[in-house]
């Protein structure tokens, strides 16, 4: 069954982890995406595995506004129109209590997951209005929802995530054009091996085993756990549902 069937979807923080998973999921249910990441070889790299006629690619910061307004351009100019939205690009930037906390962190950290979360609903949001439809999943975290110690400039961007999703859904929700935010625990991807080494240098195994302990299911969540909450949220089978919070986190918010 093609749940997406027809679709156009970008996806940001496309060329791995929980992105690339998702784009897998997507073109399996028949959407045509469009890839975008800053990281131009390994973005490349993961575009070439897909049929060419169904993923593109562009290579992007997303916290640069012009590199923004030109990815979207670039969807609609080459598929003709953007029906979802994962707004995933995000980065974790370096741990420590906020006393020792460099500003340049926060700062980048804020860029690439507020700024650029920010920018790419602007601009994708106004060809949805155009349209009159649309879905935009965005990516925040249990982090968007919970504090952690150590992780002040990730927790405070990915609590912005989660009052921009709010906000969005409500600027546009009599359009026919639903936003909600996603809230994963930690999910096995190379995120996961930089926040181990950052907790832990040297020891990344130790920590992976201690964070593990602090899931009630035990294990990190795999890529495609994440994808098929997103999957559901892109498709018409979530029609009525905007501006809502999903954890997808092993139990941890029980
Ligand atoms: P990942 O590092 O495997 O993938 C992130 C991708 O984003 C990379 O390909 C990277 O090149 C790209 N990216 C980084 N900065 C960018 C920028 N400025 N412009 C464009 N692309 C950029 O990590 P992931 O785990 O797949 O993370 C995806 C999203 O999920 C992030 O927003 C992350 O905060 C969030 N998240 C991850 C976890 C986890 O445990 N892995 C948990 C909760 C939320």
């Amino acid at each position: 069954e093609q749940r997406l069937q027809d679709k156009v979807a970008i996806i940001t923080g496309g060329a791995a982890g929980i992105g690339k998973a998702t784009a897998e999921l997507f073109v399996k249910h028949g959407a045509k995406v469009m890839l975008v990441d800053i990281n131009a070889d390994e973005l490349q790299q993961t575009a070439a595995a897909f049929n060419q006629a169904e993923v593109k690619w562009i290579a992007a910061d997303v916290a640069d506004e012009a590199a923004v307004k030109d990815y979207v351009a670039q969807t609609v100019a080459h598929f003709g129109r953007v029906d979802i939205f994962f707004n995933n690009a995000g980065i974790e930037g370096k741990m420590g209590p906020i006393a020792e906390q460099s500003l340049d962190n926060f700062d980048r950290v804020m860029a690439v997951n507020v700024r650029g979360a920010f920018l790419g609903l602007k601009y994708v949001l106004q060809e949805m209005q155009k349209q009159g439809s649309g879905s935009v999943i965005n990516m925040s975290s249990v982090a968007g929802l919970d504090g952690t110690a150590t992780a002040a400039p990730y927790v405070t961007s990915k609590h912005a995530v989660t009052g921009l999703t709010k906000c969005a859904a409500l600027d546009v929700a009599a359009q026919n054009i639903r936003v909600n935010s996603v809230h994963p625990s930690p999910i096995n991807t190379r995120m996961m091996r930089s926040i181990e080494e950052l907790f832990s240098p040297g020891h990344g195994d130790e920590a992976k085993q201690k964070l593990e302990r602090g899931i009630p299911m035990q294990r990190y969540g795999e890529s495609a756990e994440v994808a098929n909450l997103v999957l559901f949220l892109a498709s018409d089978e979530s029609s009525f549902i905007t501006g809502c919070q999903y954890r997808v986190d092993g139990g941890m918010g029980a």
